[in-house]
């Protein structure tokens, strides 16, 4: 069973807040950042996480593979 790591651009993430109404156990919003962050991890076999990762309008959020490394979404 995979786990993942994700990882938010907060440089990138326009606000769109797609990832926090898809996966809200793994994505939180920073009222002082204006973006996105993670709430932790890894997330065991999780596909709303790489869910919200291909939907994030701007690829603002990048979904590893937390045992191998490999690039799972966008
Ligand atoms: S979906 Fe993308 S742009 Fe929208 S809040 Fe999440 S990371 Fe930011």
């Amino acid at each position: 069973m995979p786990r993942y790591d994700a990882e938010v651009d907060s440089r990138v993430c326009t606000g769109a807040r797609l990832c926090t109404a898809i996966a809200p156990m793994a994505f939180t919003f920073d009222e002082a950042m204006f973006a996105s962050v993670v709430r932790g991890g890894p997330f065991a076999d999780d596909e709303a996480v790489v869910h919200a990762a291909q939907t994030c309008p701007v690829e603002a959020i990048t979904v590893t593979d937390a045992d191998t490394g490999e690039h799972v979404a966008p």
